[in-house]
This record gives C-alpha cells, structure tokens and sequence, in this order.
C-alpha cells in the first residue's frame, strides 16, 4: 500500500499482482492497482497551543507567534493560537497593564484564550511512589501545579483564577493543566467549574461528558542540550507516526523560537501539517470529539 497526502487530499495506491493473467516465462507480468482518493480537509485539524503565558515569558511568547505569523503569512492562511495563560505565575500577580492589552487584542484577533492554572507550581501533598516523584519533581521541574490537589484545593484556585479573568476581561472556556498533569479530584473540579474542555498529553477531552479525540502533541523540553537534541529526534518521528490523528498539537512554549535546531523542526512538521490539515484552535477541535460515536475517556486517557 503506498500512501500520500498534498493538500488536504490523500491519495492510496494497493497494487495487486494477477497471477493467472501473468506469464513469466514470457516476461509477461500483469499487475491491477487500487486506487483510493479521499478528501481530508473537513476531518484532520491541526492546533498550535502556546503554553506559559504570564508576563515574565512574554518576550519568549511574542518571539514565538511572530515566527507563526511568518509562516502563516508564507502559507496565506489564518492561523488561530490557544494561548494558555497562567494568572499568577510563580507567585507573581502584577500584570502590566500593556500585557493585559496585548491578550485582549489577541483574543479580538482570533486567537483563544485558555487557563492554565493559577501559579504553574506544584506545592500540593509529597508524592508517594517513585514514579509519581519521578514525574513531578524531575520530569516536570516541579511545575504540575494540578497533580496531586484535591477537589476542594484544586475549585479554590480555578475560582480565584476565572475571578481574575473576568476581572481583566479575558474570556477563558478551557483549561489545560500545567504539564497536562491533574489529580481525578482535579478533573472533577475542572468540569464541575463549566469549563468546556481540557487535555492531557496525547488526548483533547470534552467537558462535562469527558468524550475523547486522540491529538498527539509535538512537543520539546529544551532544558539542557541533550534534551533539545533528543527532543527534534523524538518530534521528527512522533510527525510521521502521528500523520492520520484527527487532530495534531503543536504544544509550543515561550522559548522554542530561541534554540536554531528546535525552531526549525517545529516550523517544518508545521509547514507539512498546514499543508494537509485545517488550523483550529483547541475549543474548535473540541467539537470533533462531541462528534456522535465518540466515548467517553477512561482510565488514563
Ligand atoms: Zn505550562
């Protein structure tokens, strides 16, 4: 079966080999190819997903939509952002108020708006097993904020965190949490606060019914340099293995645009996924998985 994909339309080809037709002997070799052509423009979505929005990683941020903004201008196609902001970051609450202006006129420029915790600091209860350390304290640095609180802690800040939105005026309908890390009493408190979806690392859930789309994310940890470097090895092939995805993430964060090799990645399997898939932001994509047919997440999704 060979199979490719130009814009939007994929194209398959299974060759069949007609033996009783065929003759060897004589050079003679018949062969009957099945070809599929399929239209993929109104199912395969991709979404760019900008984490860590607060003012202390607003260079990192605007350095990054302006590379988006190159390659959506390259393209001739609108190129709608999630931006997932963190109120409080690290402690800090002052927001300047240019920075709140910047955010309002995004939102009004098609853009999204989503939560993102409160601090993006995980100070709940000490992890218990290995692998849970391993996961919050190393793999994270610490910044799952929503990992291991409980339904009350977890209501206490999404409330403190919507109140301060639409204080400032920031519509937010989704909430993604910190490191896609979230307690079950966690998650229960995100869908009873109204929010319309959230996501984990390979999965777009629908809110309150929790109906699931698989969206794999590309995603980089630039920590350190063999980080970055495993990091565009990992992505190049998560681009090909993830091609059929109804729905593609580009997780990005405030400084993929600053190390050359990882920039280049992203905006590659980028150009390839705005040749073939349609931009949409994670509150659009999220109607896919309220689609009929599609079930509830379980365990683990
Ligand atoms: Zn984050």
């Amino acid at each position: 079966m060979y199979d490719e994909i130009t814009n939007s339309i994929r194209v398959s080809v299974k060759p069949v080999y007609l033996e009783d037709q065929s003759s060897p002997d004589e050079n003679h070799f018949v062969w009957a190819y099945q070809v599929r052509i399929e239209n993929l423009s109104a199912g395969y979505g991709q979404a760019v997903v900008l984490h860590d929005v607060a003012p202390a990683r607003w260079n990192g941020c605007i350095r990054v939509l302006r590379r988006l903004q190159a390659l959506s201008r390259r393209h001739g196609v609108a190129l709608p952002v999630t931006l997932l902001v963190v109120p409080c970051y690290h402690g800090v609450v002052a927001t300047p108020p240019p920075y709140l202006w910047w955010l309002r006129r995004l939102a009004r420029g098609g853009h999204e708006l989503a939560l993102h915790g409160w601090t993006h600091l995980d100070d709940g209860p000490a992890p218990r097993r290995w692998v849970e350390r391993w996961l919050r304290r190393h793999y994270t640095a610490g910044e799952g904020e929503f990992a291991a609180l409980d339904e009350g802690e977890a209501r206490a800040r999404l409330l403190e965190a919507r109140a301060w939105a639409g204080e400032h005026g920031l519509a937010m309908r989704g909430f993604v949490p910190p490191a896609w890390l979230i307690s079950r009493p966690g998650l229960d408190a995100v869908s009873n606060a109204g929010f319309d979806y959230t996501c984990t690392l390979s999965t777009l859930l629908a809110l309150p019914g929790r109906e699931a789309l698989h969206a794999p994310a590309i995603v980089f940890s630039t920590r350190s340099g063999w980080r970055r470097m495993l990091s565009v090895w990992w992505n190049r092939w998560q681009g090909w293995r993830t091609r059929h995805a109804p729905v593609l993430r580009f997780d990005l964060h405030p400084d993929d645009a600053d190390h050359p090799a990882v920039l280049r990645c992203w905006s590659r399997l980028l150009e390839r996924a705005l040749r073939e898939r349609d931009p949409v932001c994670l509150s659009e994509a999220v109607a896919r998985a309220r689609e009929p047919g599609m079930h509830p997440a379980t365990e683990g999704a």
